[in-house]
């Protein structure tokens, strides 16, 4: 379902050939719109009519009233249940994009471009659509497929250095949870830039692709994903609440430190594979200053995770590096000792 476009598009050019689209729908943010649309119009080859929805770019725009919006346009444009809808863009537009085609209409079909190595290596792979409702993540929406994804691994040329970053997180998290070959293969990068990450993209689109195929609906191997999350999660939110928000990414590296940590205390990995895994990150990641947030507002987001049941908070954490366990239970004292060893790190 994933596939790799070549210079020409045409495997896409071929699926929309392939298929009766009443009309096509490209939905961009202002960035997608400056960067990566040329190169899309540039390459499309259909006779299909097509529209370009364009929304402001940020996670601040994933909201119903965004999905609103975009509901009306696509009535006001007559789109019927044989539209299709291009997500192009980071994981706003395909998590937006996904759930506004998976609602319209009781549904209609949808397709990922990602432009951001994050929306690549996986936001637009899993079936997860949504939108934030306050100032909660993710917490209306869908599980719904592409019918296709695509990448085109130069649209990262023009993604800021941080964005990059943020993608690069995930990688780092696909290959501690399932795959040792891919984290060492990541860590050798000594600069992080379009060149040096592209080769690894399909390996870790791969990993993502594999624990979705295995587990939908996140019953039991899909919440491997969650490591580096749970923590990573909480100071997300706090950070988004606060005058210094910070990116996805920047948010799980931490979270991959304290929980890589924690698996530490757990008793589930050595010492020495803890620090390894840390000194890793941190050679990517600069420290970010807890400071100014409470302990207590920390428990209670991670009492808040959707993840949890029965005012348990549970964990994926690492069994080594490569494997990784789900459902874990942790101690309070040990959750607060990761997150002091953190604070000490700076
Ligand atoms: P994003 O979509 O906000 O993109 C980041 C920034 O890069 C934006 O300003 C965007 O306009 C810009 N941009 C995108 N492509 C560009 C390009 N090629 N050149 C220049 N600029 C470009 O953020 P993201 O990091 O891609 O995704 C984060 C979102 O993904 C969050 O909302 C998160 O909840 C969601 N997410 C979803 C899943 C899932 O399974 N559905 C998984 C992980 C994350
Ligand atoms: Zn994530």
């Amino acid at each position: 379902m994933i596939t790799l476009l070549d210079e020409n598009f045409s495997q896409l050019n071929q699926f929309l050939t392939e298929k009766s689209f009443s009309k096509i729908f490209i939905l961009v943010d202002e960035n997608t719109h400056e960067y990566c649309l040329p190169v899309l119009l540039g390459n499309l080859e259909t006779d299909i009519s097509f529209e370009i929805l364009e929304i402001e770019a940020g996670e601040e725009m994933k909201n119903i009233q965004t999905a609103n919006q975009l509901w009306e346009i696509l009535t006001e444009m007559q789109a019927d249940r044989k539209a299709l809808i291009i997500n192009l863009g980071g994981g706003v537009i395909t998590d937006m994009g996904g759930f506004v085609a998976s609602t319209y209409k009781r549904g209609i079909q949808f397709i990922n471009i990602p432009t951001t190595l994050l929306s690549m290596c996986d936001a637009s792979i899993g079936g997860k659509t949504g939108i934030d409702l306050m100032h909660y993540k993710n917490m209306v929406g869908t599980f719904s497929f592409p019918k296709q994804i695509y990448a085109y691994t130069r649209f990262l040329d023009t993604l800021p250095a941080k964005e990059l970053k943020s993608g690069f997180a995930e990688m780092l998290k696909h290959g501690l949870i399932a795959d040792k070959k891919h984290w060492e293969a990541l860590i050798k990068l000594q600069h992080l830039d379009p060149t040096g990450v592209e080769p690894l993209i399909p390996q870790s689109m791969e990993i993502k692709q594999e624990v979705v195929n295995a587990d939908f609906h996140e019953k039991n191997v899909r919440k491997t994903l969650n490591f580096g999350h749970t923590i990573g999660h909480a100071i997300e939110s706090l950070c988004l609440q606060s005058e210094n928000p910070i990116l996805h990414g920047e948010a799980v590296a931490l979270g991959m430190i304290c929980e890589s940590h924690l698996s530490y205390l757990e008793g589930l990995i050595s010492k020495e594979d803890a620090d390894l895994i840390i000194e890793n990150i941190q050679r990517y990641f600069s420290f970010i200053d807890l400071g100014d947030f409470k302990d207590e507002d920390i428990f209670n987001l991670l009492l808040n995770d959707k993840k949890n049941t029965d005012a348990k908070i549970n964990f994926s954490l690492l069994s080594g590096i490569g494997s990784c366990i789900y459902d874990h239970e942790c101690s309070t004292e040990n959750i607060q000792k990761s997150i002091n060893y953190y604070k000490k790190l700076s």
